[in-house]
């Protein structure tokens, strides 16, 4: 009896990096033994491959588990048999009629060059059996069932079922990001888009109690608890905004405070950023989306610091938004009512085109290093794993 004790894991991008490509493939690796800790699998990394031996557990909830993990291309469920053309011809004829259709197709790869058969060859051996035995149709279009047959090194794998898997890099590769995570919709899906790319990340949030709740902090812990399916482990800085947020607003007209307010946020994650040895910072800012999300709001914000800022949500529309929140399942948390820094100072009529001359000119009225600092120096960790 054969039957489906694997998950094979396919790389896709990262076959293309050459020289990092063992290091991609060991976090890969271990990122996968992380994933499934609460699984009694097996992970076994191969040169060009990575497999999860199944140990009698169910395939689906391991599939959907590793459907999360960055780095992924693909995920087939399959069967290991040894390298014999017998076995071969025995094993696929019994796992194609566990399948539903009326027409199939043999599918050969063959990257252990020792084997003495060649793909077509093994091919023109395995289908005819199936023909013989079973009441299928080949159809080498558009077939219902598609028989894959690798002949590897280590063994045979055959299978018929593949599941996308999440695309990107594996969490890790790609260094450290300073995310600031505001409690709405797009700062979540934009953390989860710089996951995907194989970016780690801190999140730093800007608090103005007692304008703002203690519930929002609440919200910010469920909203990364969902990200930790992605992470397992992120770091939630909480800096006191409050008397910075203050100064602005005894010191600059209305129309500019969000300008100033932001830039203010730019500067703090900046250093903050650099402390913590995070060459970039990211954001869930989409161009256009309000006053301070226009072109030239972020150019005059975005003076403040030569750190660069990637924005994932950029070209975004808001619906493509809600959907990959919905997909991360932190749309229920992002929409709980809540007071944000932002909506609790809000000018009804904020700035479209800040000038940075006029930015510039308002900061100069007051001191605000002395408030950076203390802010910086009063910072709140929190570890959400
Ligand atoms: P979001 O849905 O992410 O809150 P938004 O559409 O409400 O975005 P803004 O409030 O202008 O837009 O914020 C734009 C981005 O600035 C956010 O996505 C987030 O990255 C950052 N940000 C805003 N407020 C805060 C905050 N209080 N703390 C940390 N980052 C913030
Ligand atoms: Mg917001």
């Amino acid at each position: 009896m054969v039957s489906y004790d694997y998950v094979m894991v396919r790389f896709g991008e990262l076959s293309t990096k050459g020289k990092n490509k063992k290091d991609f493939i060991h976090t890969l690796f271990l990122n996968i033994k992380h994933a499934l800790k609460d699984y009694d699998v097996k992970v076994e990394s191969r040169f060009d491959h990575i497999y999860v031996y199944l140990n009698g557990n169910e395939y689906q909830p391991i599939i959907d588990r590793l459907q999360d993990v960055s780095g992924i291309q693909g995920l087939s469920l399959v069967a290991r048999i040894e390298n014999d053309i017998e076995k071969i011809k025995e094993s696929s004829l019994e796992l194609i009629k566990l399948e539903e259709g009326k027409t199939f197709k043999v599918k050969v790869k063959r990257s252990n060059k020792k084997f003495p058969l060649h793909s077509e060859e093994i091919t023109r051996i395995v289908a005819p059996v199936i023909l013989k035995n079973t009441n299928l149709k080949v159809d080498v279009h558009n077939p219902d069932i598609l028989l894959n047959i690798e002949v590897r090194d280590e063994g045979t794998y055959i299978f018929v079922k593949t599941f996308p898997g999440a695309g990107g890099y594996p969490l890790g590769v790609a260094g450290k990001s300073m995310h600031m995570l505001s409690g709405g919709i797009d700062s979540p899906v934009a953390a989860y888009l710089m996951m995907k790319r194989g970016v780690t990340i801190e999140c730093i949030h800007f608090a103005s109690p007692p304008y703002t709740q203690e519930a929002v902090i609440y919200k910010l812990i469920d909203l990364l608890t969902k990200l930790n399916r992605y992470q397992p482990r992120i770091r939630l800085h909480i800096v006191p905004f409050t008397k910075i947020q203050e100064a602005i607003y005894d010191n600059a007209p209305e129309s500019y405070c969000i300008t100033l307010m932001r830039r203010m946020m730019y500067r703090l994650a900046s250093r903050l950023a650099r402390r913590r040895n995070c060459p970039v910072i990211s954001t869930g800012e989409s161009v256009g989306q309000v006053a301070s999300q226009t072109l030239q709001s972020m150019a005059t914000i975005n003076e403040v610091t030569s750190t660069p800022v990637i924005r994932p949500c950029a070209t975004m529309d808001k619906l493509e938004i809600i959907k990959l929140s919905k997909k991360i399942d932190t749309y229920d948390i992002s929409i709980r009512p809540y007071e944000d820094c932002c909506t609790i100072f809000t000018p009804k009529a904020p700035k479209t085109a800040p000038k940075l001359e006029e930015a510039k000119e308002y900061e100069e009225k007051f001191d605000y290093e002395s408030l950076i600092n203390e802010a910086l120096n009063n910072i709140e960790v929190k570890i959400i794993e």
